[in-house]
């Protein structure tokens, strides 16, 4: 009798191989050295270099999923994963993991996917490269949680499409050279009738209203944005017509789970930094960590990070195997969002009034987390799908 070996039980999950590890490595090496150094300065001018994009691109960094021929490194989604969580893990900051997250978890996929090879060469491969930023405009004003309200209206003429409408809260929104965008057209309402055109910021018409200002992720940019008569041509549909919400579906998935990722990487950094602090920091005679107080919050802060990290990582596995753990994943990006936060400020608790003082980076920390119970589908509408998935 052969023994089939229940090898999946005992690997390192998911697949992480030793190559995973040296690029951990290397993406670690990058943020201590070129960018951890410069965050501060950065998050008072209210953005990173745009430079940081090309460095970004030479190191290979925006293109791990995608296929050599198009400039990317050939790997698949779980290098894509150790880039998301080790960004995070390595003090990257919120906005400059939000502003180079947004190019490779967000507005590069739907191009990859839904594009042609021609999209691949104007969009893609520059994008790769760090050549053109890149964006994905979805929330409007009027319109976040419901897709469906979507009002940006793309009307068919000869040869494409003129487009109308307005889109906010755009990361990368202000210095996008494309913006993968959601427009409506057909008069049909709902989910039906929605599309993707690929906007460039140099068509007439095409405006950055303003740059928001926000309570974190200061480096990154936020724009809001406004189309007024935009000629847009037939070759930058992306995907069909009228199945945008399908695109939006599709790349929902990768968003919420590299939001874990980041979520999980920075908190196994906010342990580490609560367990020196709480080593050196000293009351009353000894090192708060020997307080019974302070020694339990680190200890459910470190089971906080851990017990998301295998739920995430179990999303991870799912979905490299090419499955669509649409409930996996939304769990995550529950369980990670809310709990980053929580133990970002047990983090800055521990640290007292030095934790509110900028130049230990926790209360950074604590403001940047607050995006994520928001962002890319909020608690609520996380809570909706599992009802919705259980029955309910
Ligand atoms: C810094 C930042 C960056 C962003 N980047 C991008 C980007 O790059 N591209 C992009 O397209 N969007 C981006 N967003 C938008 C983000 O995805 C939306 O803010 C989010 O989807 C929520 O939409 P909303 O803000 O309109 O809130 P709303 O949808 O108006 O929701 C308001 C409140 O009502 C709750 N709610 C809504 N519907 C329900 C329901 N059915 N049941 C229970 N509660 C409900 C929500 O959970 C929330 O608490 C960004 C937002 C921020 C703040």
């Amino acid at each position: 009798m052969t023994v089939v070996k229940d090898t999946g039980a005992r690997a390192r999950i998911p697949p992480f191989t030793d190559e995973h590890d040296d690029l951990r490595e290397q993406v670690n090496r990058w943020v201590d050295e070129e960018i951890a150094p410069n965050v501060g300065e950065w998050e008072e001018a209210r953005e990173f270099p745009r430079e940081l994009y090309r460095r970004a691109g030479e190191l290979g960094f925006l293109g791990l999923k995608y296929p050599a021929e198009l400039g990317g490194q050939g790997g698949d989604a779980i290098h894509d994963a150790v880039w998301a969580e080790e960004l995070a893990y390595a003090g990257a900051s919120g906005g400059v993991g939000a502003g180079l997250g947004a190019q490779s978890a967000i507005a590069t996929p739907p191009v990859f996917n839904f594009g042609t090879p021609d999209q691949h060469e104007r969009f893609l491969r520059p994008a790769i490269a760090g050549e053109k930023i890149g964006a994905l405009g979805i929330t409007e004003p009027g319109a976040g949680s419901d897709v469906a309200g979507i009002r940006t209206f793309a009307r068919p003429v000869d040869g494409g499409y003129v487009v109308n409408g307005s889109k906010t809260f755009i990361t990368n929104g202000v210095r996008a050279d494309f913006l993968v965008c959601a427009v409506r057209t057909s008069e049909e309402g709902g989910h039906g009738g929605l599309s993707f055109l690929i906007l460039e910021r140099e068509m007439p018409g095409y405006e950055v209203v303003s740059k928001l200002e926000k309570m974190g992720w200061h480096s990154s940019d936020t724009g809001e944005l406004s189309f007024t008569d935009v000629e847009v041509p037939a070759e930058n549909l992306l995907g069909e017509e009228d199945r945008g919400f399908y695109l939006i579906m599709a790349n929902f998935a990768w968003e919420r789970l590299s939001m874990s990722l980041g979520a999980v990487g920075g908190m196994r950094r906010l342990v580490e930094t609560a367990v020196d602090y709480a080593s050196e920091r000293e009351a009353f005679g000894r090192p708060i960590g020997r307080f019974q107080a302070i020694r339990h919050k680190v200890a459910a802060m470190a089971t906080t990070m851990e017990s998301c990290r295998a739920l995430t990582y179990h999303a991870l596995r799912l979905h490299a195997q090419g499955e669509n753990p649409i409930r996996e994943v939304t769990m995550a990006k529950l369980a990670t969002q809310r709990s980053l936060l929580e133990v970002a400020d047990e983090c800055l608790q521990i640290h007292g009034g030095y934790g509110y003082m900028r130049e230990y980076g926790v209360e950074r920390a604590v403001r940047d987390a607050r995006l994520g119970p928001i962002g890319g589908g909020s608690d609520e509408i996380m809570k909706e799908i599992l009802g919705k998935q259980l029955g309910l």
